[in-house]
């Protein structure tokens, strides 16, 4: 904290106490001057003389003792953080603001492929159990005729709540938290989840994991999101397309580099140029009912997983996005590949 801020030359400054320089409008340190200690990392917000420019600082500071032993006064520095300090909440509001939109926006997308998904066994609970109903009251039907058709809608409300529990897991927010993740398990979690989606736009996927393959270290749900957010973005760029072939390949293996690589291609139409400089910037979109934060968002959960995310396009032939991501040393030797 300057004396500059407090507009008082350094010189009135030399042998007084500190108190001096915010006089008794705020108190400079927090502690009780009976018991003056050092510290560090320590954050103030003050304001100027006469109520002025408000700013941040952080400061550190050593207890310093006479011969006697006696407090003799203290010596620190303070650094300005008002910027950084400023930047830092920007920052922190955005990805808020960002996770939210982009947490609606795939939770609508879910709950319609999710919806159809339910349908499904709901749809076989109701016949079988009329079945049931139908061989109970003709009164001829075997035991063994109306059990099967009870054990097929006993499995059929399994497979609902298997649905159900798989959007839970997704909504379910919290705290991230990083750790050695099966990411063959991921991506196969991530495709169901979005299958009803691919199979209706006649979407191939093919995926291809290597063997062995190292576990990722990654927070699921958020990893998850990312994957959904792809898959979504390929599913887009070939609907609104129509190319001739219609599919998205997703590869998993380790690099050389010591981390994981996931690459999510398509069969669309690609980016140009001077697009694929913008797909990561929030809120740039090319679609009608575009968001533009979900590259954003994405990548900036990569980031703070530890990883990347890059896209590289050839226009006519498709893009393809690659996520490079801390692994763990052994490998996830308890899956089988797929491909
Ligand atoms: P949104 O999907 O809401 O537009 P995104 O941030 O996910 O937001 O994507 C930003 C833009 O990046 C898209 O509008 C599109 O122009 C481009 N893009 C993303 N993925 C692909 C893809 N697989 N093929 C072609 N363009 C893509």
């Amino acid at each position: 904290m300057t004396s500059r801020f407090f507009g008082i030359a350094p010189a009135a400054l030399v042998g007084k106490s500190i108190n001096i320089l915010s006089g008794s409008r705020q108190p400079i340190f927090p502690f009780d001057p009976g018991s003056p200690r050092s510290y560090t990392n320590f954050e103030r917000t003050l304001a100027g003389p006469n109520n002025g420019k408000v700013s941040t600082f952080e400061s550190a500071g050593t207890a310093i003792y006479d011969e006697q032993g006696r407090f003799a006064g203290m010596r620190g520095i303070d650094r300005d953080i008002t910027s950084k300090r400023q930047f830092r909440d920007s920052l922190a509001r955005l990805r808020e603001e960002l996770a939210d939109n982009m947490q609606a926006n795939l939770v609508g997308q879910l709950l319609s492929g999710v919806a159809h998904e339910l349908n499904q066994p709901l749809s076989a609970i109701v016949s079988y159990n009329q079945a049931c109903i139908r061989l109970l009251e003709s009164g001829g039907a075997a035991p063994g005729e109306i059990a099967s058709a009870m054990r097929a809608t006993a499995s059929n409300a399994l497979l609902a709540g298997d649905i159900v529990k798989r959007l839970r897991r997704l909504s379910a927010r919290g705290a991230p938290q990083a750790h050695p993740t099966s990411i063959r398990g991921l991506i196969r979690n991530a495709i169901a989840l979005v299958d009803h989606r691919l199979r209706s736009a006649d979407i191939d996927v093919i995926v291809r994991t290597a063997a062995p393959v190292s576990r990722m270290i990654v927070d699921p749900v958020l990893m998850t999101q990312v994957m959904l957010n792809l898959l979504h973005n390929a599913a887009d760029a070939i609907s609104e397309a129509m190319p001739e072939t219609r599919q998205i390949r997703v590869s998993c293996e380790d690099h050389e580099n010591g981390k994981t690589r996931i690459t999510v291609s398509d069969s669309g139409p690609g980016i140009p140029p001077e697009t694929l400089k913008r797909i990561f910037e929030p809120h740039f979109t090319t679609k009608a009912h575009g968001t533009g934060i979900g590259l954003s968002i994405s990548r900036s959960i990569v980031e703070a997983m530890g990883g990347t995310l890059e896209c590289n396009s050839v226009p006519g032939k498709g893009a393809s996005f690659t996520i490079e991501l801390p692994a763990e040393k052994t490998h996830d030797d308890n899956e089988h590949p797929t491909g």
